[in-house]
């Protein structure tokens, strides 16, 4: 889709901290992460409600968000990988994947904007353990 910000990242028009990607998916570095590690990860094929993504890419991208949740783990020493679903800022499918430790970390009123370096860092620690 011509004008969504994750359709860029997709095409490579806005620059992103990439995880991991297949045919079907790309993962990447929330810009303003609620935790070390915070990962979205999209289906390439626009679609702006999630529960709209038919079978098999539907199930397809919460295989990819378990394989995904060990490297999130390994990299960042969390106790879980928490997932979020909003889609209320970007209208196209994503879910967060939020390595934590305590109840509440999830709220995404803990974001902040990140150093490049530091997602640059963390980045290259997920991807070496996939
Ligand atoms: P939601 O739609 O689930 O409420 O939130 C969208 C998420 O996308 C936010 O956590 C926001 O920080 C992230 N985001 C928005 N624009 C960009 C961007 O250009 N690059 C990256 N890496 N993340 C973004
Ligand atoms: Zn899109």
């Amino acid at each position: 889709m011509e004008d969504c910000i994750f359709c860029k990242i997709i095409r490579k028009e806005i620059s992103s901290e990439k995880i991991w990607e297949d045919e079907n998916f790309y993962a990447f570095l929330d810009i303003n992460p609620v935790r070390k590690g915070h990962t979205l990860l999209i289906p390439k094929q626009h679609q702006d409600y999630i529960f709209d993504i038919e079978e098999p890419l539907y199930s397809g991208l919460f295989r990819a968000a378990k394989s995904l949740s060990g490297p999130l783990r390994g990299a960042t020493g969390a106790k879980r990988v928490g997932i979020v679903v909003e889609g209320l800022l970007v209208p196209h499918a994503h879910v967060h994947l939020v390595p934590i430790e305590n109840p509440g970390e999830l709220d995404s009123s803990n974001a902040k904007k990140a150093d490049p370096e530091e997602l640059a860092e963390i980045a290259e620690k997920i991807r070496a353990l996939l």
